[in-house]
This record gives C-alpha cells, sequence and structure tokens, in this order.
C-alpha cells in the first residue's frame, strides 16, 4: 500500500506568500492546499482536513489566533497540528500563538530549511499521537471484550455450579452412609466445587463494585463488635494460631455489615494463612479524626515492599511462600468494598517480621 503525501494547508493573505511555499513544499513531496482568508480556511479544513496547518498570523477579517482558536474548540479538528507563520517576532506574539493552540511559530522571511523541518517534526509527532491513540482505543476494546468474557462465563457457570453442590450434598447425606472412600472422594468434589463457586461470586462481586452497581446498604454499627464476629467465623480454621481482639470498644461507624463482615473475614484468613502455628493474628480497632481505623496484624511471614503497592490489583499474588492457593481477588475485592465505603486500605509489612492490612470507614453518614 503506497502511502499518500501529506496533506498540508497554506493560510495567508498575500498570494506571493502562497506561492512561495506550496512551491516548496510540492517540490519536497507534499500535496498543499491554498486558502487565502481565515474564513476560508476554516471552510477548507472542514470539507477535507488536512494532515497540517501552516497559517499566517496577520490576515484581515480574522487573524491566525482566531482561527487556530476556532479549531482548537472544534473536536473533531483540534489534533490537526497549526504552525504560525509571521513577521511579527515579538516572544509576546509567539506566547499569543502557543497559547491559541499553536504547535510551532516559524518567523518571516521563512527558510526552506527550517520550514521543512518543523513540517517534518509536526507531521511525525503527529503520526506518532495518532498510533498511540489507535493502539490505546484497541486495547480498551480489547479489554472490554475480555471483561464482557468473563463476566458471562463466570455468571454462566454459577448455575451448574449450584446444582453440582446440591448433588454431591445429596450424595452424602444418603442414608444409609456410602462407603468412606466415595465419601471422601465427594468430599474433595464438594470442597472443589465450593472454592470456584466462591471464586464465581468473588469475580462477579468486583466487577459489579467497579462498575458501581453494588448496593451499599450502610448502618450504623460497632466495628469492634463486626470484628469479633469476623473473628469467630474464622476461628475453627485458625489451626493453633492466636486469634486475638485487642479493643473493647463500642466504636461506632456507618457500614454496610454483610460487605464489611466479607473484608474482615479475607483479611483475618490470609493472616491465619501466612502466619506459622502458634504465630499471633490481631485486629484492634482505633479512632482517628472523622473515622474509625480497622488493623489486622499478623506475625506471620511478610510482604516485600515492591508488592505493597500492587498487592490490591486483580490476580495479585507474592510468588514463592506467598503463593498459597488463591487467584489474588480477595484484597481487590477488600479495596473496591471499602472504597465504596468512601474509606481508605492499606499494608504497612515487613519479610519475616509479619504484616499490618488496615482500612478506615468514616465513623459519620
Ligand atoms: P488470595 O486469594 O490469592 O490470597 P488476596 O488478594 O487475598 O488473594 O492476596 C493476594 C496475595 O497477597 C496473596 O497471594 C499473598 O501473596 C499476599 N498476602 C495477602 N495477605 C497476606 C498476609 N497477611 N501475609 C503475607 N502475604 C499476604
Amino acid at each position: 500500500m503506497t502511502i499518500p503525501p501529506p496533506n498540508i494547508l497554506v493560510v495567508d493573505d498575500t498570494l506571493a506568500n502562497l506561492q512561495l511555499l506550496v512551491g516548496m513544499l510540492k517540490e519536497r513531496g507534499y500535496k498543499p492546499r491554498v486558502a487565502s482568508g481565515g474564513e476560508l480556511a476554516l471552510q477548507a479544513v472542514r470539507s477535507e482536513p488536512p494532515d497540517l496547518i501552516l497559517l499566517d498570523i496577520n490576515m484581515p477579517d480574522m487573524d491566525g489566533y482566531q482561527v487556530c482558536e476556532a479549531l482548537k474548540s472544534d473536536e473533531k479538528l483540534k489534533e490537526i497540528p497549526v504552525i504560525f507563520l509571521s513577521a511579527l517576532n515579538e516572544t509576546s506574539d509567539k506566547v499569543k500563538a502557543f497559547r491559541a493552540g499553536g504547535a510551532d511559530y516559524i518567523t518571516k522571511p521563512f527558510q526552506f530549511e527550517e520550514v521543512d523541518a518543523r513540517v517534518r517534526t509536526h507531521l511525525e509527532l503527529r503520526r506518532q499521537r495518532l498510533e498511540l491513540k489507535e493502539n490505546n482505543d484497541r486495547l480498551r476494546e480489547l479489554e472490554r471484550l475480555r471483561d464482557n468474557l468473563t463476566h458471562m462465563i463466570v455468571h454462566d457457570m454459577r448455575t451448574p455450579l449450584t446444582v453440582i453442590l446440591g448433588a454431591i450434598g445429596l450424595m452424602l447425606s444418603e442414608n444409609p452412609p456410602q462407603k468412606e472412600g466415595a465419601v471422601k472422594t465427594q468430599r474433595l468434589a464438594h470442597n472443589s466445587a465450593l472454592k470456584l463457586k466462591e471464586m464465581t461470586t468473588q469475580l462477579l462481586d468486583i466487577s459489579r463494585l467497579e462498575a458501581g452497581q453494588m448496593p451499599v446498604n450502610r448502618t450504623e454499627g460497632d466495628l469492634v463488635q463486626a470484628a469479633r464476629i469476623a473473628l469467630d467465623f474464622v476461628s475453627p480454621a485458625a489451626a493453633g494460631r492466636n486469634l486475638l481482639l485487642t479493643s473493647t470498644g463500642p466504636f461506632p461507624a456507618v457500614f454496610d455489615a454483610e460487605l464489611i463482615h466479607r473484608v474482615l473475614v479475607n483479611l483475618v484468613t490470609n493472616a491465619v494463612k501466612f502466619t506459622h502455628a502458634g504465630g499471633e493474628v490481631k485486629i484492634s480497632v482505633t479512632r482517628e479524626a472523622s473515622a474509625v481505623r480497622v488493623a489486622v496484624a499478623d506475625d506471620g511471614a511478610g510482604i516485600p515492599p515492591e508488592h505493597h503497592g500492587k498487592i490490591f490489583d486483580k490476580f495479585s499474588q507474592v510468588e514463592g511462600e506467598n503463593k498459597k492457593l488463591g487467584a489474588g481477588l480477595g484484597l481487590t475485592f477488600c479495596k473496591l468494598a471499602v472504597e465504596a465505603h468512601g474509606g481508605r486500605i492499606g499494608v504497612e509489612s515487613e519479610v519475616g517480621k509479619g504484616s499490618t492490612f488496615w482500612f478506615t470507614l468514616p465513623s459519620e453518614k
């Protein structure tokens, strides 16, 4: 495919200047068009947008600044680079030209080499900008398709998964019970199906939170009480880790009890998962200016500093020891859920010493 020569619009009310520039541009392989005034220039640009405009400043009726401002306020035309041409050589004229949206400024009498060099530079910049925008648009579209596809798959997986769980549940509750081997296999299948279902719920919740479509039913509650409930919920799986609540409260805040319960359970479960047997997981609740702060601290593996910034991103996991079973979605859910309340979330951690995950929630509506 041959690339057409760049289309350049030359705007000047002096015929001699037009002829000079057009001759020069043709000689260098460009395809110049001309306009002898501001209004005509705008008409020409609208009927066929050029790749670049060489624009005289001093013209009767509509001067170059006005033409440029009109172009820059038009969504479809504002990306076309404008190079001003002028006999005015004061800094204030140049500043005015750039303020009007000009990309460059050439003083008359012009040198062909200079005009050519500047034209080339701005055409190249424009080409790169367009390429970048195209790539960006393509990436956005791919991202959108991927998200839609993930959403569709995850959404459609829930019904068959529920059926599978129900069927295995029925087998497990059969009377008289089946042989031990069969029960063991069914439990394995049941646990895996449960994990898959949790994952689909998490993915769907994350996409709902990202789209601002998750209902957040905020009511006044006590965060110490919420922490106690979360610790009780996790304690059967804590296997030898000490779970402590160091605040007595109450610490009233305004939050969706169900969502914050899930945030707390996620943080405590992680803390238990990454703490060695005999270790300690501590929840503390403290008051801040107009918020309440909850911190879940463990004395486990800790997280290397380079991961602190991205640990709340989707699918983010720390390689090695820390990468236990999971999909890297729990902290993303926590972040989105806390932010949906207008709160903040963060982590402080040192490898080998442990981690403290904290979040804040507004104490008033
Ligand atoms: P997952 O479901 O995979 O645990 P999360 O989003 O909850 O996903 O956590 C992401 C990653 O952050 C984990 O895989 C782990 O590497 C790290 N992480 C989270 N909590 C802790 C913790 N308390 N101590 C050490 N590492 C942690």
